[in-house]
């Protein structure tokens, strides 16, 4: 699995997170569940990523969310 920060989307909360996913539904229209969370630590600053799968049609993706700026806010 590549990791490319720079796809990251910054978010303020976990909230926006999931707002995001549920905004960008499936190429098929289907809704995302998400099946895996994941904490990376990547150059300093911290990064949250959401593996989800279709519920319509099975197709996987992934989700980077940038959590830096609320993740240390609350450490
Ligand atoms: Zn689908």
């Amino acid at each position: 699995m590549t990791f490319d920060p720079r796809e990251a989307i910054p978010v303020d909360n976990v909230g926006q997170e999931y707002a995001h996913v549920t905004a960008t539904p499936c190429a098929c229209g289907g809704c995302w569940r998400v099946t895996g969370q994941a904490l990376l630590l990547h150059e300093g600053r911290y990064y949250d990523r959401l593996e989800v799968v279709c519920t319509r049609c099975g197709e996987t993706g992934v989700f980077l969310f940038d959590i830096d700026a609320f993740f240390r806010a609350r450490a």
